[in-house]
């Protein structure tokens, strides 16, 4: 349920109905809006048979019961577009930002030339897997801290704030030691213990779909997060498995507008996982951004041919700077920037 407090209502009177909501064995969560706070009511398994108590409370304007199973992430909680930060990136504004890197970190001369080959092309965040969840146990898992070390490095010396992967709740303290923004990979998206643990630890969450996931299973999975107290998750659709396997995976674009719709988080797209080859990836880029995106994820690597996961549909670092190119035009047409990138930049 949502409680909309009048546009009047003092903080005394807001602070009353949360008090009153805690009383009753719920969870009140103050969101003040441009106009008027809402406090959102968690922790209920049915109605509020109470609800008569809290309507008379002074500065209660109305209860709205929220009809969607999540609460917290939903638009009926909270109206207005959520702004992630992660150090000076913002997800969820009018810029759309754009996270590039390899698959996963092998070197420090492979991360540090596709860092800088990036960063020179418009990106302002850097993607690279250090644990990485892969489908057979004799691939390649990535170089675990040393991994962690090496991006923490780059970041160093580029200034580019890092993402990276947790894929299990023993190592996440270490991620979370190291990163800008904690990746919940698609293998992962309904480990609820891992959910759970990266609510807690407050740092931002790229949370991505997993394949055979719904919108829904999805913004169930990011309500785990910000039940915890954590509500900088951004979303990333990265394709679904379809009757279809002629890309690697089906891009579901209609989502983008269809939780933009339902939630207030921002949503990016992950172009190269859901294309698995580098000639499909431009454009699954454009069509991102046509379609709404916040932003994207895309894999970048200086020799894919040698890579060690996912070269198939990594682009070199010259296709790469055409795609933010190209980004940056449809942007253009829908009335957005690309972060980090300056007008005439549209003119290229
Ligand atoms: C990745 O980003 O490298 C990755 C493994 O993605 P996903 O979880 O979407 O498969
Ligand atoms: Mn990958």
């Amino acid at each position: 349920m949502l409680i909309v407090m009048e546009a009047l209502a003092d903080d005394e009177q807001i602070e009353r109905v949360c008090a009153e909501v805690a009383e009753l064995g719920y969870t009140a969560h103050p969101m003040p809006g441009p106009t008027r706070t809402a406090i959102g009511i968690t922790g209920n398994r049915g109605p509020i048979l109470e609800a008569a108590r809290i309507e008379r409370l002074p500065g209660v304007h109305a209860l709205i019961r929220v009809t969607a199973p999540y609460k917290l992430v939903s638009r009926e909680f909270h109206e207005a577009n959520s702004h992630i930060a992660v150090q000076d990136v913002t997800f969820g504004g009018t810029d759309i930002v754009v996270i590039a890197g390899p698959c996963t970190v092998e070197s420090r001369e492979q991360l540090l030339t596709v860092a800088q080959a990036v960063k020179a092309a418009g990106a302002t965040m850097l993607r690279g897997g250090a644990y990485k969840p892969r489908t057979s146990p004799y691939a390649f898992q990535g170089l675990g801290e040393e991994g962690l070390r090496l991006l923490a490095e780059v970041r160093a010396i580029t200034g580019l704030p890092i993402v990276t992967e947790a894929i299990d709740t023993e190592t996440l303290p270490l991620v979370t030691e190291y990163a800008d923004m904690i990746q919940i990979g698609a293998r992962n998206m309904q480990n609820y213990a891992l959910l759970k643990a990266a609510g807690r630890s407050q740092r931002p969450v790229l949370l991505k779909r997993g394949f055979a996931a719904t919108v829904k299973d999805l913004l169930l999975a990011a309500e785990y997060v910000l039940n915890e107290g954590n509500s900088n998750v951004v979303l990333c659709e990265r394709g679904i498995r379809s009757f279809d396997d002629t890309a690697r995976f089906t891009l579901d674009l209609g989502a983008i507008p269809a939780i933009k719709e339902l939630s207030h988080l921002p949503v990016i797209v992950d172009p190269s996982h859901a294309a698995g080859d580098w000639e499909r990836v431009l454009p699954m880029a454009r069509a991102a951004v046509a379609a709404g995106a916040d932003g994207m994820i895309v894999e970048v690597h200086p020799n894919p041919a040698f890579a060690l996961c996912d070269g198939q549909q990594s682009l070199v670092p010259e296709r790469f700077a055409t795609m933010m190119t190209q980004v940056a035009q449809v942007a253009a047409a829908v009335g957005r920037p690309v972060a980090g990138s300056h007008p005439s930049d549209i003119q290229k």
